[in-house]
Order: structure tokens, then C-alpha cells, then sequence
């Protein structure tokens, strides 16, 4: 007999601190107790309790494909088949790499890693060695993995030094970042006429997707873009989650805006442990063999991660007109139907959308634009709403300060599926 959920739960909290090797997997902050995951296919996902969820959450960004495409199962397969890791250069490395460079002109070379944690900590050391800078610019309600120097809140001015937001991390560390606001053009542009000559980069997620769903304002990256080439600030697009999501060239392409440097995590794993960060020729001649600012992997550019995500960029970019169009429009679909249910019930409701990436708000502003926003949403309707989900067997993040995610695997019937759910949800309020 398979244990439930709940038992697997209580088994691993004896040797897994909180039973999970996320934080948030842990339903934490919507109260309740995770759902353990034993299999998933297309938009499903299917628990050790034998329930059938409908998932927006992807895995957190990479199933754009939904799970477990054959394709990419069997190049998996098919590397394994070959050897797990070598050490060594192999083709399909620099298969994927070419791939990247073509899909993003701002990208003239990439170096594989193992998580976009890892790509962002890198490119981080990169600019500051390429600058001989220290400090670094990000803005308040943008993750960028959890490096020492970017676990950081914002002191209460924008001048004031960066406080760490963990245990563990040294405020000598973190002295060198300033977290200012998103979406605030006036305060950044302050802050680098008082000190840019000072500054390393600006790392920045163009859409952002770790304070729900945000997507940055055009000026907002435009006037990045200009302070960072007036004081030779490097320019850093965090597109670990908006990378090959949000169209097949990223928020970049969407804005028309090119950063100097771009990490990338996620999608371009296709499901796999791997991240990559690359950018401007000058600038990645840096790193070490050809430079000095030291980076390395044992397990980078391993063969099984490539190949899942070659596979994964490959479907993308045979049809992506088509592909990122129906995406693009189901989104649409389901959150114009949403509020049409929330309105038709008098609910204070409002959504975002970035292509297929999208938030969700309880809240009667309907121009939710900075973190301060999304912080003051009705935390509790958020957490009714997500119990109600899960109820129904529909699965969305377990915060309300994450973003969704749909895949080529969801139908429209899918989505109406939600739709009907929600209309039931918006009834009992
Ligand atoms: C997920 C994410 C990261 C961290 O990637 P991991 O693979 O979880 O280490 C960094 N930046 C952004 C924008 C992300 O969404």
C-alpha cells in the first residue's frame, strides 16, 4: 500500500528540515500540507494519493513544453544511454550554446551551469570583475537565486545599505548592494548620478516573476539601459524565468532592449538541472581560462541536462510564431474569463500577463506595478482561493507571490475548467 501525502510528509520532516528541499514547496504561507507529486503528463500532474491536478505551476517555469514530452524524455534517455557525466567537452555543449547565441542577439557567448542560482552569482562576479567595482544595483521583489549578495532588503532610503533578508549572510557582503524599487525610474537614475561610477551592474528581471507576475514598465528598461551606458554600468537581464517564456527571445525581445549580460535557468534545462549566463564577447572573455575572474562546475554542460534542454529549445523554435501566438492567446483566454467571473461577483480581482507567464491579485487596484502593491493584496482570499483550487484538483503556486505558468499541453477546455471552478470560488465570498 502507497502512504498518503500527508504521511510521506510527516516522514520526511524527520530527515529533510521542513520535509522539503525548496522552502515554498512546503504550502507554508497558504496553510496547508504539500501534496507529493508521483508522476506527470502534459498538463497534469498526479499525486501519491492518486488525484489528478491540472498544474500551473510547471515546475516552476520550465514545462513550457507540459511534461514529459516523448521528445525530450527520449533524448534523456538516449545521452544516458551514453555515459551520466564526463568532465569533458562534448558536442551537444556547444550545440546549445550556438542555439542560445542564435535565439538571443545580446548573446555573443554562454557558459553552462548547474541552476539559475549559480548563473546569476556568476555573471554577478563576472561584472564586478569586468568593472572592478563592488557594488551592485537590484531592485526590491526581484529573486535572483539565493547568493550571498543578493539576499538583500532594501534599507528605508534608497541610499541606505543593503541589509541582509537571511541568516547566514555577512552585511559586509551585502553592504554592496542597493535594492531600489521596480518600476521607478526617478530613484535609480538618483542613485547612479550620485554614485554610478561606483556600480558594477544593474541586475533587473525585465518581467519580473517572484512578486507574482510584473512586467516592467518600457521606460523603465530604457532608462536602465541609458544609465548603464552613460557610467559604464553593466546591464544585467535576470531572465532565468522570463528566458524562452515570455517569447522565444525573452523579455529582451519583447522590449527591444539589450542588456550586456543575460542569465538564464529553467526553460533551458527543459526540465533538467541548468542554467547559463552569457552576453557581450568583451565582457565573457573574462572568465576563467581566458580570464581571470574564476568560474567552474563538475557537473556543467552535463550531457543529459544538454540534451533535455537542446530538445526543449529546438520544438520551441521550429514553430515559435505558432507556438508563442497560442500561448499567448490561451493566457489571454483564461485571465479575461476570470475577471469576467470575479466582476460579475463584485470581487476586487485583477491579473497580469507576460505571453504565457501570469499573476493573479485580489486587490481593487487594476494596475498592480510595483512589490508595495502585490504586498498589500488580500493575502487571506488568496490562500481561500488556492485551498479551493486544490480542492477541485487545480494546481496553482502555494503563494501568492508567485507567478503561474501555461504550457503547449493546455487546452482551452482546460482553462474553462478553471474558469468554472472560480466562478463557484467568487459565489461563496
Ligand atoms: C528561479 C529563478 C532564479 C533561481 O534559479 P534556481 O534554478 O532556482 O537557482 C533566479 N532568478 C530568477 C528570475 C528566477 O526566476
Amino acid at each position: 500500500m502507497s502512504l498518503s501525502s500527508s504521511n510521506l510528509f510527516k516522514d520526511a520532516n524527520k530527515f529533510i528540515p521542513g520535509g522539503v528541499n525548496s522552502p515554498v514547496r512546503a504550502f507554508s504561507s497558504v496553510g496547508g500540507k504539500p501534496i507529493f507529486i508521483k508522476s506527470a503528463k502534459g498538463a497534469y500532474v498526479y499525486s501519491e494519493d492518486g488525484n489528478k491536478y491540472l498544474d500551473f505551476v510547471g515546475s516552476w517555469g520550465p514545462m513550457i513544453l507540459g511534461h514529459a514530452h516523448p521528445d525530450v524524455i527520449n533524448a534523456v534517455i538516449s545521452a544516458a544511454k551514453s555515459g551520466l557525466s564526463f568532465g569533458a567537452p562534448t558536442k551537444i555543449e556547444t550545440e546549445l550554446a550556438r542555439l542560445i547565441c542564435e535565439i538571443y542577439p545580446s548573446i555573443d557567448m554562454v557558459r553552462m551551469v548547474s541552476s539559475g542560482t549559480e548563473a546569476v552569482m556568476s555573471a554577478i562576479r563576472l561584472a564586478r570583475g569586468f568593472t572592478k567595482c563592488d557594488k551592485i544595483i537590484k531592485f526590491t521583489g526581484c529573486y535572483h537565486g539565493h547568493s550571498d549578495s543578493l539576499l538583500v532588503q532594501a534599507g528605508s532610503g534608497a541610499l541606505t545599505l543593503g541589509k541582509p533578508s537571511s541568516a547566514g549572510v555577512p552585511s559586509d557582503i551585502t553592504k554592496n548592494t542597493l535594492s531600489l524599487d521596480y518600476n521607478n525610474c526617478e530613484q535609480v537614475t538618483n542613485v547612479c548620478e550620485q554614485i554610478g561610477a561606483e556600480i558594477a551592474c544593474i541586475i533587473v528581471e525585465p518581467v519580473a516573476g517572484n512578486m507574482s507576475c510584473i512586467p516592467a514598465k518600457k521606460e523603465f528598461l530604457q532608462t536602465l539601459r541609458e544609465l548603464c551606458d552613460k557610467y559604464k554600468i553593466v546591464l544585467i537581464f535576470d531572465e532565468v524565468m522570463s528566458g524562452f517564456r515570455v517569447s522565444l527571445g525573452g523579455a529582451q525581445q519583447v522590449y527591444n532592449i539589450m542588456p550586456d549580460l543575460t542569465t538564464l535557468g529553467k526553460i533551458v534545462g527543459g526540465g533538467m538541472s541548468v542554467g547559463s549566463f552569457g552576453g557581450r564577447g568583451d565582457i565573457m572573455q573574462h572568465i576563467a581560462p581566458t580570464g581571470d575572474v574564476y568560474q567552474a562546475g563538475t557537473l556543467s554542460g552535463n550531457p543529459l541536462a544538454m540534451s533535455a534542454g537542446l530538445t526543449t529549445l529546438k520544438i520551441l523554435q521550429h514553430d515559435s510564431e505558432k507556438i508563442y501566438t497560442d500561448l499567448n492567446n490561451k493566457t489571454s483566454y483564461l485571465l479575461q474569463k476570470l475577471q469576467n467571473k470575479a466582476d460579475k461577483h463584485n470581487i476586487d480581482f485583477s491579473t497580469n500577463q507576460a505571453g504565457a507567464m501570469f499573476g493573479l491579485f485580489f486587490s481593487k487596484d487594476k494596475n498592480i506595478d510595483t512589490f508595495e502593491k502585490v504586498n498589500n493584496c488580500q493575502q487571506d482570499r488568496f490562500n481561500s482561493f488556492f485551498n479551493f483550487m486544490i480542492e477541485n484538483k487545480i494546481y496553482f503556486a502555494p503563494s501568492s507571490f508567485e507567478a503561474g505558468f501555461l504550457s503547449t499541453a493546455h487546452t482551452i477546455d482546460d482553462c474553462d475548467k478553471v474558469i468554472g471552478v472560480a466562478d463557484k470560488f467568487f459565489k461563496t465570498l
